[in-house]
Order: structure tokens, then C-alpha cells, then sequence
């Protein structure tokens, strides 16, 4: 039998599943900020630190030696502390012994979650602009990603358009709200429209809710999972990582009934045993935090998102409100580059800010060639350091 890859072909060595993956563009630019010492307004992680009420605990949890591995799905206090928060949010009794899986951030969760659940393939809807992940996850799970656009200055999805996605292919959807990158909260229409489709086509919706708490102007964060025919066919994924400004913690969490969270949990069991013991005990601590720490910290993002709001419009950019999350999408139009990744080159090498272009988003790069992504998650010094240097851009 002759072999399939030619000897000297230049991946012989190398699986298919990963020859049309492309690095993370987010994740370049952060390693491209810190080569030109540019101000890193690109990967979104907070600058500022995390509350001292998690690290004394993560200290501690190590001082009592809670350094060998957890249970694999999750420490058992962690998980019961998870559904008690998320219980009332969800609208169930959350059994934490058969329901919940601590995971290494929403990253593992989300690729336990389509590797446990998704048959080669199976059609999965993401709409775009999209976090840059979920491509990939499909890929790597066998299965194929159909895209919905969400329209700017909003960013609605056409229902028709939404339905149009579904064939009998379809083996979920992936619901991301509060949005990255576009800011945007689905609201409870948008949502009922969504699960009316996954109840029709019995789909189901994989969700990536780690902005649940970075809300602004009154916006409310609805899960999914808490809608009429939805627990049974709704993974709910979250994170301490942006509710608690710990994201090198890699501790997130996946509520999924029982037939889901069996099979998901024996995915993440091989792949990564579990998250750090230590950290899921600050967990504890993180979860229990009162109603106050998430008004505290929705004022103080809000204040960051109108400065860098204000700085970016002063400088002649676009920009598309966000109601939630911690990213501004800002159009480029008034600065004449032929498209996003000029621009984002010109802005790290020449003015010292890095950002994300906006095309790394988006399937057609064409529909993101006119923007790029800014985050804010990030102390006010950096933010008017930000601000000094992008008021040399100069716009037509
Ligand atoms: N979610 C963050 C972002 O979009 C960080 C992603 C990552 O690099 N893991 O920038």
C-alpha cells in the first residue's frame, strides 16, 4: 500500500486535523505588543490585580497543602459553591455531583464539550464576528462550522437567515453573550428566537457566558439554559477568568444535564486530569463573593469602556456601543488603510497600540477589513497611556 502523505512532503509528520489551523491572531498580536513595547490593548486579560481575597485564599489552599490533583470533574466544595451560584440563574436545582465539570478554563470546556457531544460531521452554528476559538474547536471535534452574520451597528442576526443555517446536519449552536468582540447582549427575544430553533431542529446550544457579570446601562445577562425546554439541551460554560480578573487561573466550569456532563466529563478526565486543586479552593471564595463585588466591578468597567470610548472617537474612530463584555469594535474608515491588518500593523510598530484586527473574526475577511478590536480591560493609566499615543494617528 503506498503511503497516504508523500515521504518528503513537508508535513508528513503532521495530523490533518491541525493543517488548517492558523495561529491565534489575538494571541500573536500580545507577543507582537511586547516585541515593539506597544501599550497591549489586543488580548483581552485585565493589566490590574486580581482581589486580594482570592489570592490570600489561593495562598492558603497551597500552605494546606491542597496540592495534589482535585476530584477530576471538580473539587466537591467548588462544585457545590457553583450550584449555589448558578442555581437560582439557571432556574434548577444544579445537582453538582452529576450536573457540573471544573474544567481548565472556558477554553477546555468548550473543546471537552464539542469533542464529548459532536459526531464528525455534524454542522455547528457560530455566529460572526466570533471569538476566534470556536472555528477551530469544530475542526479539531470533526464537525463543520455554518456561519450566521450578526449586522452592525446592533449586531441582530435575521432570524430567517438564523433559520436558514439549520438543516438536519445541525448539532448545536453556539450562543456567546455578553458578545466577544462585538459587545453586544442577546436579549430575551433574541434568545427565545434561538432556542424556538434549537427546540424545532432538537439542537443543542453550547454557551460561552464568561461575561456574565461585565454588564452595562442596565443591560440584564439572560442564560440560555434558564429558557422553557432549554436544561435539557444546554451547556452553560463559564469562568472565574473575567468575573474575577484571574484569567491565568484556567479554572471554568460547564453546567450540562447528566447524559451531557457523563460523556463530557470522561473527555476532560483525558485530557487534562483536571484544574489546579489550589485554585479551585480560591474558587470557593471567588463564587461566594456578594452581590456587591459584581456592582463594583460593572461601574468600574464602565468607566474604562466611556474613556477609551471617548479617546477612540476623539481620534476619528468609529465606534460600535458595547453593552457588555470588555471590547470596543471600532471602524477605520477615516484612516484610509486598504484594510484592518495594515492599519493594526501601522498602530503597533508606528503608534505604539496594539489591538486586534477586525477581519480575525469574521469567516470573510472582507466584513472585518474595515475594523479592528480594542480592549479595555485594562488599568486607566494604561488606557490614557493608550490614549497619548493614539492621538497621532491622523485621520483624512
Ligand atoms: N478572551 C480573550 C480575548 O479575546 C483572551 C483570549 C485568549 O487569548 N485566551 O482576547
Amino acid at each position: 500500500m503506498p503511503d497516504k502523505v508523500h515521504p518528503n512532503a513537508p508535513h508528513r509528520f503532521v495530523a490533518q486535523r491541525t493543517l488548517g489551523l492558523a495561529e491565534s491572531v489575538i494571541r500573536e498580536m500580545t507577543r507582537l505588543a511586547l516585541h515593539h513595547g506597544a501599550v497591549n490593548l489586543s488580548q483581552g486579560y485585565p493589566d490590574f490585580p486580581a482581589p486580594a481575597i482570592l489570592k490570600d485564599a489561593a495562598q492558603r489552599a497551597i500552605a494546606a497543602d491542597i496540592n495534589q490533583y482535585a476530584i477530576t470533574w471538580g473539587a466537591k466544595n467548588f462544585r457545590d459553591a457553583l450550584a449555589r451560584k448558578y442555581s437560582p440563574l439557571l432556574g434548577w436545582d444544579i445537582n453538582p455531583e452529576a450536573e457540573i465539570t471544573v474544567t481548565c478554563g472556558a477554553t477546555e470546556a468548550m473543546i471537552a464539550t464539542m469533542m464529548a457531544l459532536l459526531n464528525p460531521g455534524d454542522e455547528v452554528i457560530v455566529f460572526e464576528p466570533f471569538y476566534e476559538n470556536y472555528g477551530p474547536d469544530c475542526m479539531l471535534s470533526g464537525a463543520i462550522p455554518r456561519y450566521v452574520t450578526m449586522h452592525p451597528p446592533e449586531w441582530r442576526f435575521s432570524p430567517s437567515e438564523l433559520e436558514a443555517a439549520f438543516n438536519e446536519k445541525t448539532r448545536a449552536i453556539i450562543v456567546n453573550t455578553p458578545n466577544n468582540p462585538t459587545g453586544k447582549v442577546f436579549d430575551a427575544q433574541e434568545l427565545e428566537t434561538i432556542a424556538s430553533f434549537c427546540r424545532r431542529h432538537d439542537v443543542l446550544a453550547i454557551t460561552d457566558e464568561i461575561y456574565e457579570h461585565i454588564l452595562y446601562d442596565g443591560r440584564r445577562h439572560i442564560p440560555i439554559a434558564s429558557l422553557a425546554g432549554m436544561r435539557e439541551r444546554t451547556v452553560t460554560i463559564n469562568s472565574l477568568s473575567k468575573s474575577y480578573s484571574v484569567t491565568g487561573w484556567r479554572v471554568g466550569s460547564i453546567i450540562a444535564a447528566q447524559d451531557l456532563s457523563n460523556s463530557i466529563r470522561k473527555v476532560h478526565d483525558f485530557l487534562t486530569v483536571g484544574a489546579a486543586a489550589p485554585l479551585q479552593e480560591a474558587g470557593v471564595t471567588a463564587v461566594a463573593l456578594p452581590e456587591s463585588y459584581y456592582q463594583q466591578l460593572a461601574a468600574d468597567y464602565t468607566r474604562r469602556r466611556d474613556l477609551l470610548l471617548q479617546i477612540l472617537e476623539g481620534c476619528g474612530f468609529s465606534c460600535f456601543h458595547p453593552y457588555g463584555a470588555y471590547y470596543i469594535m471600532a471602524d477605520i474608515s477615516a484612516f484610509g488603510f486598504p484594510n484592518d491588518s495594515a492599519f493594526v500593523q501601522h498602530l503597533i510598530r508606528d503608534i505604539g497600540v496594539a489591538a486586534v484586527p477586525g477581519s480575525s473574526f469574521y469567516r470573510n475577511p472582507a466584513l472585518g477589513a474595515h475594523q479592528v478590536r480594542f480592549a479595555f480591560c485594562k488599568k486607566f493609566e494604561t488606557l490614557e497611556d493608550a490614549g497619548n499615543r493614539l492621538r497621532r494617528l491622523k485621520s483624512r
